[in-house]
């Protein structure tokens, strides 16, 4: 066949235009783009089908070229760019920093104050009194600072970005003395070895894996030492027989050979659950009457033992309490903020960070910086913040509350699908996530749900196709649906409807 022969069998752009369901697809979305999208497509098919000329199965690809086809193929086409893809989700896995959903869900106060400075205009690096130009970085640092117990604080994109930037400014080209225990990789590819070597660093080894000690970080002090480095091993726990130095250990050897220490917390726990997690507010929280036996929080409930290991996470007051120079640790993790990295320690230091040109390159947005403010305020009073912060409400949601939720979730579901689903509550864990505190889960009441008329992977594909998506767990062919992660009772109503729409719809064929 000749190129003008096979060319000729492709329908031309008017041919298309002219269909029904193309001129439809016209009085909903704009033509120009239609007519885009048309153009694109009709271009590939005549590619294919010059290049399937060349081939020896001449041919074989022309079975797709009908208008038709081609037609629905624009309609894909077109309502994907019109789409948006990043969408409202209803988290039910029960995890609560779950990063692939965002992380921290934030406050109310912080979503109000990102529309009010974004809105229009804001007074983001102008000092209102002086008329003159002012550091958008000024609006977190004082409060940070009280909140931390440090002398001075910065900001940047993320916490991977903080411990670049801080390795680079501080350390200079310097070795940095790292145990190997420490030698973590937190996911998404942010391995430490790695990232000191982007930051210029050269790193030196010491310890084993599951044991340093004191001398170990001494006897590799050299005069090239610009550093030593603590991190937080986020995402797993080397246990059994273990050694590291204390924090004031190490600081203290900084400061007697006169060298910086940096401390990679990660998640950054800014309130000191040690002292929350005792008597009568905790036992408020987990609806135990006042003056009651178990009116302290001694009290021997095994669904309580997350509770010791959550306040075993050191906080950042105590990373500067014990003398570190440098802290760095994520605004989305445990604080309950918007993505950042946060920088705080002492002042020459941060001064380095600020004054490095990569700060430049990190720097953050106005949203950012508005969200974070209304978090950090927050914080001002601890019991506030527990009260309002939405993943500390979500962690220290009593297992009663929990449960209750569960159950009226599952009768919801039961009474709105007529027989299409069984339904249990089941005793379950939440995790906290985000690379934060892996070993400690959360004791959790989940809806488990299963149907004879549908798998539980097309079930939970099903849920993650709804208006809005919903995420599940599956486990034994069973979807688990976990409502401490569900915020309020509109995303419960969103789920039972969802549930609804899918038994319908598998009922009807
Ligand atoms: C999570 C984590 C990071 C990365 O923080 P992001 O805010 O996700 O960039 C770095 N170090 C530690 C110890 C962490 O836990």
């Amino acid at each position: 066949m000749q190129n003008s022969d096979i060319l000729r069998k492709i329908p031309s752009v008017n041919d298309i235009l002219e269909t029904t369901e193309i001129k439809e697809l016209i009085s909903e979305c704009p033509r120009s783009l239609v007519v885009n999208v048309t153009r694109r497509i009709l271009g590939e098919i005549r590619q294919a089908a010059l290049a399937d000329k060349r081939s020896s199965n001449a041919g074989s690809t022309m079975a797709d070229n009908t208008i038709p086809a081609i037609s629905n193929r624009i309609v894909k086409s077109v309502k994907k760019s019109m789409n948006q893809t990043l969408e409202k989700a209803i988290n039910a896995t029960g995890v609560i920093l779950h990063t692939s959903l965002g992380r921290a869900p934030i406050h109310e106060l912080a979503l109000k104050q990102i529309i009010d400075v974004s809105k229009g205009y804001s007074t983001l690096e102008v000092d209102k009194t002086t008329g003159k130009r002012s550091s958008r970085y000024n609006h977190i640092q004082t409060i940070l600072c009280e909140l931390t117990g440090a002398p001075a604080a910065t900001l940047v994109n993320n916490n991977a970005a903080a411990v670049l930037l801080a390795l680079n400014s501080i350390t200079q080209g310097k070795e940095a003395i790292v145990s190997r225990s420490h030698l973590v990789e937190i996911g998404g590819s942010f391995r430490m070895p790695e990232v000191m070597e982007k930051s210029g660093t050269t790193l030196v080894e010491v310890g084993s894996t599951n044991r340093s000690y004191i001398s170990d970080y001494k006897n590799a002090i050299t005069d090239r030492t610009g550093l030593i480095l603590i991190v937080h091993p986020s995402n797993f726990r080397i246990t059994g027989f273990t050694h590291s130095p204390d924090l004031e250990e190490i600081a203290n050897l900084g400061k007697e050979f006169n060298i910086p220490t940096l401390h990679d917390l990660g998640s950054g726990a800014l309130i000191n659950l040690k002292n929350i997690c005792s008597g009568q507010f905790l036992n408020n929280l987990r609806g135990i009457p006042c003056g009651s036996e178990t009116d302290t929080y001694n009290n021997n409930s095994p669904d309580d033992d997350y509770l010791s290991n959550i306040m075993s996470e050191p906080t950042v007051k105590e990373s500067v309490a014990a003398g570190i120079d440098v802290t760095t640790f994520s605004a989305d993790k445990l604080l309950g903020g918007p993505q950042g990295g946060l920088i705080i320690g002492r002042k020459d230091l941060i001064d380095s960070c600020k004054s490095n040109p990569l700060m430049r390159a990190l720097r953050v947005d106005k949203t950012t910086i508005a969200a974070l403010d209304a978090t950090l305020r927050l914080y001002v009073d601890d019991k506030k913040a527990l009260e309002n912060v939405p993943i500390l409400k979500m962690i220290f949601s009593p297992v009663t509350t929990v449960d209750e939720r569960a159950n009226r979730l599952k009768n919801n579901i039961l009474n709105n699908t007529n027989g299409f689903y069984s339904a249990t509550v089941e005793d379950g864990r939440s995790e906290i996530g985000g690379g934060s505190m892996p070993a400690e889960t959360i004791p959790t009441k989940v809806v488990s749900v299963s149907s004879n008329h549908i798998s539980a992977n097309k079930l939970a594909k099903e849920l993650r196709l709804n208006a809005i998506p919903i995420f599940a767990r599956i486990e034994r062919d069973m979807a688990l649906l976990d409502p401490r992660t569900v915020i309020g009772t509109e995303e419960e109503n969103e789920i039972v409807n969802a549930f609804k729409i899918i038994a319908d719809k598998n009922t009807a064929n």
